[in-house]
This record gives structure tokens, C-alpha cells and sequence, in this order.
């Protein structure tokens, strides 16, 4: 198969669909970037990428190489097939507009729910988005002993990448986290893309 590259600019959405074996590359292109991701079966959308159920397969709040992330009926989603960060956050829902609103007092900044509807709209899929099961990719977040969640700057270098591999057929969205008001994208939101390949067989 082609290779199909999709740029997401700065502060935006797109998504992409994908066959059970296929690998997605998610690229930081630029660096210290955040990519909020969800996932749908591509059959049946009312199974999608939980987060939750996650950690719970997992039993871990991390994910590294080898690892599975699960749905809402604990079948696989993805294998995190490499990983040139190995930080990730699986414990906080996308940021939203109520985020900016309660937290900042900012009416309409632009929010990584908004940016996964336009994706979802883009790709003219039917799929209700919920962002508390947003896997917030490099995102840099730590939970320390005392149970507080603590984000660090996600300082990836431009180019890093995690390669995943789709366990089933999906329909995959993924958000250039906008947030520009903690560390997490560095205060500085810039463009990521996404990558298909064919698996190796
Ligand atoms: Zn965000």
C-alpha cells in the first residue's frame, strides 16, 4: 500500500482511518507537542478507545513499548510498536472549552474537543466524541506519591515519533493540543502529523 502522510497544522484536528495491521506513525514534527487521540472501531463506533479500561487492563496509569491501549470492551486497540518519548498522560480528559472558560476565564479558545470534531467532521464520520477518553499522547503528565497530577513540559524533540499498530479496523482522530497556557505543548502549540504504513508481514 501508498503511504498516506497527513499534516495537522498547529492547533487543529484531522483524522484518518486505518485496517487491523496497519501502522500509524504520530509525529511530533516540530517538537514539544501534545496529540490528544480518540478511537472507534470502524464498525461499530459504540466500542472506542477507553482509557479507563486501559489503565485497568494495564493495571499501570503509563504506557511504553509492547503495551496494548483497550476499548470499553477491553479488546485491543493499538500496540505501541515504538516510542521515541515513552511519556504519555491516560488519567485527564482533553482540554475542552470549559477548561479555558472555569480555569483561565477565556471564552473561545480554540480546544482539543473542538479540534476532534473538526477532525470527525473532515473525515465525514458519524462518532460521538468524548474527550474523557482522549489518550493525551506525550503529553507529560506524572503522578507523584502523594496522588497529585503534576504536567512537565513535553520537551520532544522535532521529529519524534510513536508508531502504533491498529488490532482492528478504526477510525482514528487526533488533536495539535492548542493548550498555550501550562507547559504541556512548551507555551508554544505547533503542527504534528500522522502516517500510515502498511504492517510488516
Ligand atoms: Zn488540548
Amino acid at each position: 500500500m501508498p503511504e498516506t502522510y497527513i499534516e495537522i497544522p498547529a492547533r487543529q484536528g484531522r483524522g484518518v482511518r486505518l485496517r487491523a495491521g496497519e501502522l500509524l506513525d504520530i509525529i511530533d514534527t516540530e517538537g514539544r507537542q501534545v496529540a490528544d487521540l480518540v478511537a472507534f472501531d470502524a464498525a461499530d463506533p459504540e466500542e472506542y478507545l477507553s482509557t479507563g479500561h486501559t489503565v485497568s487492563c494495564n493495571a499501570r496509569v503509563t504506557l511504553g513499548v509492547g503495551d496494548k491501549v483497550f476499548t470499553n470492551h477491553r479488546n485491543p486497540v493499538f500496540t505501541i510498536l515504538a516510542d521515541d518519548i515513552g511519556r504519555h498522560d491516560i488519567v485527564v480528559p482533553c482540554c475542552d472549552p470549559e477548561r479555558y472558560s472555569r480555569d483561565y476565564g477565556i471564552a473561545g479558545h480554540r480546544s482539543c474537543l473542538d479540534n476532534l470534531h473538526q477532525a470527525r467532521d473532515l473525515l465525514g464520520v458519524d462518532v460521538v466524541v468524548r474527550g474523557e477518553n482522549a489518550w493525551n499522547v506525550f503529553m507529560h503528565n506524572r503522578v507523584t506519591a502523594d496522588g497529585r497530577v503534576v504536567t512537565d513540559p513535553a520537551l520532544n524533540p522535532p521529529g519524534s515519533t510513536i508508531t502504533l499498530r491498529a488490532e482492528r479496523d478504526l477510525v482514528v482522530l487526533v488533536s495539535a493540543c492548542p493548550q498555550d497556557l501550562t507547559p504541556c505543548n512548551d507555551f508554544n502549540p505547533t503542527a504534528m502529523a500522522l502516517r500510515v504504513r502498511a504492517g510488516e508481514r
